[in-house]
């Protein structure tokens, strides 16, 4: 068995996927063969190695990519609600104020300002939105 043969098999060698005749033939080469023997310990280093750190800081930031549009949302949740809270409040102030104005008795200078048509014109009562 020659180099170009053995090379393929190698890995196979490695994971005891090879028959006994094969892997004989690996192995009586691999005793002969100082390249073929390196690279089959090159393989074993790979197999065998943990992780490289920046394979495992990939991964992490694949996790991470799934995780944030989580929190993301949970975060605009808690913004909505404390807006649908301010909402509330701002609603029953502006019940407030226009029970406010119809309990008032009407203010002198405010009717006689409103009277005038040149001035309703130009000044909007603070309540038009109310
Ligand atoms: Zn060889």
């Amino acid at each position: 068995m020659d180099c170009e043969t053995i090379r393929p098999k190698l890995m196979a060698l490695l994971d005891g996927e090879l028959g006994d005749d094969p892997r004989r033939a690996c192995e009586s080469h691999l005793e002969r063969c100082a390249v073929c023997a390196q690279t089959l310990a090159e393989f074993q280093a790979i197999r065998d190695a943990p992780p490289a750190p920046s394979e495992t800081f990939d991964v992490w930031e694949a996790v991470q990519a799934q995780i944030e549009p989580e929190m993301l949302t949970q975060a605009l949740l808690a913004e909505m609600r404390l807006m649908r809270e301010e909402m509330r409040s701002l609603s029953a102030e502006v019940s407030e104020l226009r029970l406010a104005l119809k309990q008032a008795p009407p203010s002198p200078a405010r009717s006689t300002a409103l009277d005038l048509p040149y001035v309703r014109k130009s000044t909007r009562s603070p309540f038009h939105l109310v």
